[in-house]
C-alpha cells in the first residue's frame, strides 16, 4: 500500500466540480487582486471565527510580521516564542529588528507556560505562544500572564484553524492572530495565503494598510508598507473550502483516534496527549519513537512517508548560533528534535491506511 504524507489530490477530486466553478468565476470575472472574491472570504472567515475583522495577506509569514511592525516591535525590543516551531514565527521577530527570546515546551509540545516568566526582562514587549501540530496551547495562563505583566499577546494559529482552549477558540485570546493557507494546512490554499484576525477596529484598519504598500486609498499612501495580499483565485478557493473544515477536522481527530486506539500500550511508541482545556486538530500527528531515522527509513521501504517537525528547534538553528545556546536550557525541545516522528494524517485516512502504518511500526519494532 502507498501512503502518501499528505494527498491534497485526495481533497480536490472530492470537491472538483465546486472548486473548478469557483475558479472559473474569478478568471471570468478577472478579479485577480482585490475584489469581491478576496472581501467575501474575508467576511466568511470573521464571521466563522466569530471575530469582528479578518485582514487577509499573502502567506502566514508575513501575517505575524504585519501584527509584530503594527504593534510598534522593533529594534531594543525581546518577543518571547516558542523553542519549537517552524522557523517563521522567530524570523518575523528577527525581520523587525527585535530580538526573540526562546522559552522551553511543555509535554504537549507547546510553550511551557511555568517557565515564561523567567524569560521576561524589562525590553520584553510581547509574546508569541504557537498551537503546535493543531494543539491549543495552555491559553488561560499564558493570558493571565500578558496582562500582568503588560505584554502583546500574538497567537501564531497557523497549524491550529478552529482549535480551541477552555470552550474558547485560539487566536481569540490575544491582541491579534495570524492563519497560514499553505497547501497543506488544515485550511489550504493552492498557493501561498495567509491571515491575520483581530477584534481591534484601529489594528485591523492598520494591518490592511500596510500589507497594502501603506494605503487605504488607491496612492494615498500614508506610511511606507508592504505588498502582502491575498489573490482572487485563492479566496475563491479557500471560500468554497471553508464550510467544509469542521467535517475534515473530525475526520482528523478520528484518524488521531484510530492510532491513539491501536498503538495504545505499545511501549516504543509515546503518542499524543491533549492538555487539559485544550482541543487538537491535529494537522500533525507527532509520536515520540526511539531509533528514529532507521524506522523513517523501514516505513519508506513499505511505502509510508512520514516527516519531522521540526529536525533542530529553533535555538539550535544555524540562524542563531551566534548565541550559544546550550541543550540543557531547552531540554525537552532538544530531546524532542531527536525523537519526534509525523505520521500520515488527513480526512481522507481510512482505519484500513491507519492500521497499515502501525501494523509496519510494530513489524520495525519487533524484529
Ligand atoms: C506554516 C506556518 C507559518 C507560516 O506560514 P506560511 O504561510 O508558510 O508563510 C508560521 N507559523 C507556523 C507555526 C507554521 O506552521
Amino acid at each position: 500500500m502507498k501512503i502518501p504524507f499528505v494527498d491534497l489530490l485526495a481533497q480536490y477530486r472530492a470537491h472538483q466540480a465546486e472548486i473548478d466553478g469557483a475558479l472559473r468565476d474569478v478568471i471570468e470575472s478577472t478579479a485577480f487582486i482585490g475584489g469581491r472574491f478576496v472581501k467575501e472570504f474575508e467576511e466568511s472567515y470573521a464571521r466563522e471565527y466569530g471575530i469582528k475583522h479578518c485582514v487577509s495577506v499573502a502567506n502566514g509569514t508575513d501575517a505575524i510580521y504585519i501584527v509584530l511592525r503594527m504593534l510598534g516591535i522593533g529594534p531594543g525590543d525581546e518577543v518571547i516564542t516558542t523553542a519549537h516551531s517552524w522557523f517563521s514565527t522567530a524570523e518575523t521577530i528577527g525581520q523587525t529588528g527585535a530580538t526573540p527570546v526562546f522559552v522551553d515546551v511543555d509535554e504537549f509540545y507547546n510553550i511551557d507556560p511555568a517557565r515564561i516568566e523567567a524569560a521576561i526582562t524589562p525590553r520584553t514587549r510581547a509574546m508569541i505562544p504557537v498551537h503546535l501540530y493543531g494543539q491549543a496551547a495552555r491559553m488561560e495562563q499564558i493570558q493571565e500572564i500578558c496582562l500582568r505583566r503588560g505584554l502583546q499577546l500574538i497567537e501564531d494559529c497557523a497549524q491550529a484553524h478552529f482549535a480551541t482552549h477552555a470552550g474558547k477558540r485560539v487566536g481569540t485570546f490575544g491582541v491579534a492572530a495570524t492563519f497560514s493557507f499553505y497547501p497543506g494546512k488544515n485550511l489550504g490554499a493552492y498557493g501561498d495565503a495567509g491571515a491575520i484576525i483581530t477584534g481591534d477596529d484601529e489594528l485591523a484598519t492598520r494591518f490592511r494598510m500596510y500589507a497594502n504598500h501603506g494605503q487605504l486609498k488607491k496612492h494615498e499612501h500614508q506610511i511606507e508598507g508592504v505588498n502582502s495580499r491575498l489573490d482572487g483565485l485563492q479566496a475563491a478557493l479557500l471560500s468554497k473550502k471553508l464550510p467544509h473544515i469542521h467535517d475534515w477536522t473530525r475526520r482528523r481527530q478520528a484518524v488521531a483516534e484510530l492510532y491513539r486506539q491501536q498503538l495504545a500500550g505499545f511501549e516504543p511508541v509515546t503518542v499524543p496527549e491533549c492538555a487539559p482545556g485544550s482541543t487538537h486538530v491535529y494537522h500533525l500527528y507527532v509520536v515520540r519513537v526511539p531509533n528514529r531515522e532507521p524506522l523513517r527509513e523501514f516505513l519508506r521501504d513499505r511505502g509510508i512517508e512520514t516527516g519531522v517537525h521540526y529536525p533542530t528547534a529553533l535555538p539550535f538553528l544555524t540562524a542563531y548560533r551566534a548565541r550559544n545556546h546550550q541543550p540543557q536550557e531547552f531540554p525537552r525541545a532538544h530531546h524532542n528534535q531527536d525523537t519526534i516522528l509525523s505520521l500520515p494524517i488527513y480526512p481522507e485516512m481510512t482505519e484500513e491506511m491507519v492500521t497499515y502504518v502501525v501494523e509496519a511500526i510494530r513489524a520495525f519494532y519487533g524484529k
